[in-house]
């Protein structure tokens, strides 16, 4: 058999994979990218999880359910009479499904225009430097081929839950929830994390009447505790019942779903028309033949790499949510990135420290940094400055007053160490802050800077001011 021979090969086309490949072809590396993602109907596509399944499509939901929220929950406050306003699912996911397909095709040009060599069908490791390509399509011969370097970029699926099996009609996981044909009158969903509270919102926001059952007693551990339990207030007003120390035992699959479940010794059933399990993900490295490969993978199933994405094997890189660290999109880019610069020669890094993180409920939830009880827990002495959205012109203008900004920053050096946002257009504005810490700004650098008005940003500004105990407006 033939064997094509490449300076590097990506096995993923995920943001992780596909950004390594356009990088290290645009260093010059002679770049080849094996992917296997097809669409239900079989086409294959190209942007992994993200793209197809993940951050694009939610988004879009996401935007057209907070249109419909506006017109049916808001508009009468503007002035404006919007009479029988109704939702036509079919339309928005075909307009979710355009934008998908528009951003897919994208990736394909953008293979073409920086010569990376697309291949369709499973990438799985003969040796170090060897990859077989084994066409998805039945009839296909395998292909091999040979690299200096490979980067796995495999990415993750859905973890599963023995309770609550899914058949992706009624019991359903994130792709699922993504595609419903109409409004389920009663949704349940396992998990009040960022998929459960992003899928949850846009149906409740058209109208299905929602219940979050989530296993722990804390809602959103992750994020600073007064920005999640204001969060969780406003949610909980908004209309997502949200049950907290819930853990499903069972569930009985018939016209309906029934979810049988315990908080305490309590024991409870819930019966709802589909029920999306969204109790996080799991790295995938199914079919790689890793093992066979000598590649080490740790106890939970993700890639071994070292702090510059490096496998055990010397040749080998891996990136994204195969390997530990947030699963996120951006993160997965930026190694992508790091590792092609490495690959050729420059010295690529990444600050796991500055990574944003962003739930899109309305109003949204970002951060970057510490949190309040993470520098607490580290004995790290802070101060904080917070302003409120409702003192805010630009948010009382567009009728968005719920959520905050708060600054954390070290009480003797006065440098960022965390900001968290909850209020509207957070992932916009969580950016500055982002770039502020990258540039190891101190609070005052921040309330040193002119910002527009009237803006959103004014809260940040005001924020910062706050650290120091001279905000003007609240
Ligand atoms: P993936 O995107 O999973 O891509 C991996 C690719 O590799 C896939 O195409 C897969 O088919 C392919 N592959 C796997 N094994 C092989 C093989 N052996 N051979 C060939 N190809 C293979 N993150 C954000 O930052 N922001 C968001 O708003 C956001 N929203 C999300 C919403 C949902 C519903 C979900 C599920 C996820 C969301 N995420 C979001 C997470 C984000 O999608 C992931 O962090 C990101 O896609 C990871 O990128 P990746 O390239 O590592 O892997
Ligand atoms: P998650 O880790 O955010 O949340 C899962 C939740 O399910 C947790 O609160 C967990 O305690 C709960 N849980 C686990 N087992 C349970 C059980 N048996 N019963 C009830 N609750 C249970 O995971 P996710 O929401 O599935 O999302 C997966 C990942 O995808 C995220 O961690 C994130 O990295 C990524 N993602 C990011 C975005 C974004 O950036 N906006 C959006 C969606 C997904």
């Amino acid at each position: 058999m033939a064997i094509n021979r490449y300076d590097v090969v990506v096995i993923g086309a995920g943001p992780a994979g596909y950004v390594a490949a356009i990088r290290c072809a645009q260093l010059g590396l002679n770049t080849a990218c094996v992917d296997q993602w097809r669409e239900p109907a079989g086409r294959a596509s190209l942007g992994g999880t993200c793209l197809n399944v993940g951050c694009i499509p939610s988004k879009a939901l996401l935007d057209s359910s907070h249109y419909f929220h506006l017109l049916t929950h808001q508009a009468q406050e503007h002035g404006i009479i919007a009479n029988d306003v109704r939702i036509d699912v079919a339309a928005m996911q075909k307009r979710k499904q355009k934008i998908v397909r528009g951003l897919t095709g994208g990736i394909d040009s953008l293979f073409k225009k920086n010569r990376v060599k697309r291949f369709t069908g499973r990438g799985v490791l003969n040796s170090e430097r060897q990859v077989t390509v084994s066409p998805v399509s039945d009839g296909d011969d395998d292909l091999q081929l040979e690299a200096n370097s490979v980067i796995i970029a495999t990415g993750s699926v859905p973890a599963t839950l023995a309770a609550a099996a899914i058949d992706q009609q009624q019991v359903v996981d994130s792709s699922g929830a993504l595609s419903f044909e109409q409004v389920p009158d009663r949704l349940g969903v396992i998990g009040a994390g960022v998929i459960g509270l992003e899928l949850g919102s846009v149906w409740n926001r058209l109208g299905s009447k929602v219940v979050v059952l989530e296993a722990l007693d804390t809602f959103l551990p992750a994020v600073d505790r007064e920005i999640a339990d204001e969060a969780f207030k406003l949610l909980k007003r908004q209309g997502l019942d949200i049950r907290m120390g819930a853990k499903v035992t069972a569930t009985q699959v018939a016209d309906s779903v029934s979810v049988d479940f315990k908080v305490g010794d309590a024991n409870d059933t819930l019966e709802v028309d589909k029920l999306v399990v969204a109790i996080g993900r799991k790295p995938n490295t199914e079919g790689l033949n890793a093992q066979a490969a000598g590649l080490k993978l740790n106890a939970r199933g993700f890639i071994e790499v070292d702090e510059n994405c490096r496998t055990n094997l010397q040749n080998m890189y891996a990136v994204g949510d195969v390997v530990r660290g947030p699963m996120l999109a951006h993160k997965g880019s930026e190694e992508g990135m790091a590792v092609a610069e490495r690959i050729a020669g420059q010295a690529g890094h990444v600050n796991y420290a500055t990574i944003p993180w962003v739930i899109y409920t309305w109003p949204e939830i970002a951060w970057v940094g510490k949190s309040e009880q993470q520098l607490t827990q580290e004995g790290v002495e802070y101060r904080t400055g917070a302003f409120p959205f409702i003192a805010n012109g630009r948010a009382r203008g567009i009728g968005e007053t719920g959520g905050r900004v708060k600054v954390l920053a070290d009480a003797k050096t006065d440098r960022i160490l965390g900001a968290h946002i909850l209020g509207p257009q957070a992932s916009e504005l969580i950016a500055e802050v982002v770039t502020a810490m990258e540039f190891g700004a101190s609070a005052e650098d921040l309330a040193r800077t002119v910002h527009a008005h009237p803006t959103l940003s004014e809260a940040v500004h005001e924020a910062a001011l706050a650290v120091d105990d001279r905000a003007i407006h609240f």
